[in-house]
């Protein structure tokens, strides 16, 4: 039976930073990934034959825990980043799209444009009851944050009167386009907290597409340097069950029967993985009763290689009242291998999470048609790639049972983007969570 300090249940990013910073401060950590890849929700593999990844991402330029965990393992942002200074939005019935700026140092003019231009799609008093709903949203936030979270975006978008057009080609398309839901079942809470370091640390507002397979480019470099420091990473090594002895957690068992024990076990499965893991001790506990009833949430991507690009620049687009959320040209950026590549992100997630594929390849073809977007000539081959239940759900009321990742129970840790940190379902609160683990760890000594 092997023996470690700290076990590490998932390699996502919370899971791969809380090893790197216990195997840097000398404890002996093993990572237990179930699946083949390092990388949870940030990785990318070969799909018989197509190299996919978990989903369209784009890192936003005010992370900043992220970025010093790369950098603690010699990878600058700058070097695996190709940054957008606008957003683009299509049209519905309409072969056109708006550009938005959306960082106010680095595209200044775009974003002034963005800002006061348009006007063709929102008049001015479209605008001016935008300017109140972010104005009492980001007060309400800073002010009484649970309170927000009784509303959903719509709630909230018509308690301060926004317009018709203003809801449809700004609020729509920021919603289901970051987390591929619709305003009416997104919290206030979450899409304003969202925001909010991008106002508070507005220069540094941008977005950026990675400019590689993210196994390949933010995982690998962290996974290598937890190596560096003799800890150790198993793939395929899926953990069925929590081994506790006399109310302490001493180990996992492995899904082959294999037990690892350690002093401390850190669970950093996505939300599913995490009640499955749990169930077995924990499900009448009163500290897990609100993370069972924490409901999870699906994410669908269609991931589509053509013979030659089919947009004119690699940029973020939105394409509100349509089933594609958010979706990017990618082949002069992250896949510059293939002719033509798009990512697209799809809503409402539950619609397709039942669909076969065929029919999701039909149904994005038609939405794409309306965007003014030709997705059948020269299509080589497409994948679909799900995650029933990765996310947290971001509905409304539900904020509050997102637990802390210090358990009662001895030996027990939690850590991933649903447990609490400020960054809801990103990268950067997986990131901080997996700090927030090993520190729990490390100020133990
Ligand atoms: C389509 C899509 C688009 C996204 N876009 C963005 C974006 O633009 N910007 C952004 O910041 N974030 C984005 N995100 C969110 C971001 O990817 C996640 O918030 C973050 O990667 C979560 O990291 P994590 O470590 O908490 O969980 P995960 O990455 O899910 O890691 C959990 C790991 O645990 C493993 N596991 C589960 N059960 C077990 C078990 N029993 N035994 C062993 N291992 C187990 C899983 O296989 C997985 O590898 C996106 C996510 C998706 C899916």
């Amino acid at each position: 039976m092997e023996k470690f300090d700290v076990i590490i249940v998932g390699s996502g990013l919370a899971g791969l930073t809380t090893a790197l910073e216990l195997s840097e401060s000398g404890k002996s950590v093993i990572v237990l990934e179930k699946n083949e890849v390092i990388g949870g929700r940030t990785s990318s593999w070969d799909e018989n034959g197509m190299v996919v990844e978990s989903g369209l991402h784009r890192h936003i330029g005010y992370y900043e825990a992220l970025p010093k965990i790369l950098k603690k393992v010699g990878v600058e942002v700058d070097e695996i980043i190709q940054w957008e200074e606008q957003i683009d939005i299509r049209i519905k019935g309409s072969k056109e799209k708006k550009s938005f700026g959306i960082s106010p140092i680095y595209g200044p003019i775009e974003t002034i444009k963005g800002a006061i231009g348009n006007n063709d799609l929102l008049s001015l008093e479209d605008k001016l009851s935008l300017i109140s709903f972010f104005t009492n949203g980001f007060l309400q936030y800073i002010k009484h944050p649970d309170k927000l979270d009784q509303f959903s975006v719509r709630e909230f978008a018509e308690k301060y009167h926004v317009s018709e057009d203003a809801l449809n080609f700004v609020v729509i398309p920021l919603s289901s386009g970051i987390f591929f839901l619709p305003p009416e079942r997104y919290s206030a809470k979450a899409f304003f907290g969202l925001f909010l370091p991008g106002v508070k640390r507005f220069y540094k507002l941008r977005i950026g597409a990675y400019l590689g397979g993210m196994t390949e480019i933010l995982a690998n470099p962290i996974a290598h340097q937890i190596v560096k420091n003799k800890g150790v990473i198993k793939t395929g090594s899926g953990v069925k069950n929590l081994i506790m002895d006399q109310g302490i957690i001493t180990g996992v068992q492995l899904d082959g029967g294999n037990e690892v024990r350690a002093e401390h076990t850190v669970i950093t499965a996505n939300l599913g993985g995490a009640k499955k893991i749990l169930a077995n001790h924990f499900s009448t506990h009163p500290f897990f009763e609100n993370l069972f009833r924490l409901p999870t949430m699906p994410a669908v991507t269609i991931q589509m290689e053509f013979e030659k690009p089919v947009l004119p620049v690699d940029r973020t687009t939105f394409g509100p009242l349509t089933s594609l959320a958010s979706f990017a040209e990618q082949s002069r950026s992250t896949f510059k291998h293939v002719p033509g590549r798009i990512s697209i992100i799809l809503t409402p997630p539950e619609k397709f999470l039942k669909m076969n594929h065929e029919d999701i390849l039909k149904n994005v073809q038609k939405d794409g048609k309306e965007l003014g977007l030709d997705l059948e000539a020269g299509l080589i081959q497409y994948r679909v790639v799900s995650h029933p239940e990765d996310f947290h759900s971001l509905e409304p009321n539900y904020d509050h049972l997102r637990p802390e990742q210090q358990t009662p129970i001895k030996g027990l840790i939690l850590a991933g983007d649903y447990t609490r940190q400020p960054f809801f379902a990103t990268m950067e609160g997986a990131v901080i969570s997996g700090l927030n683990a090993a520190q729990l760890i490390l100020g133990e000594q």
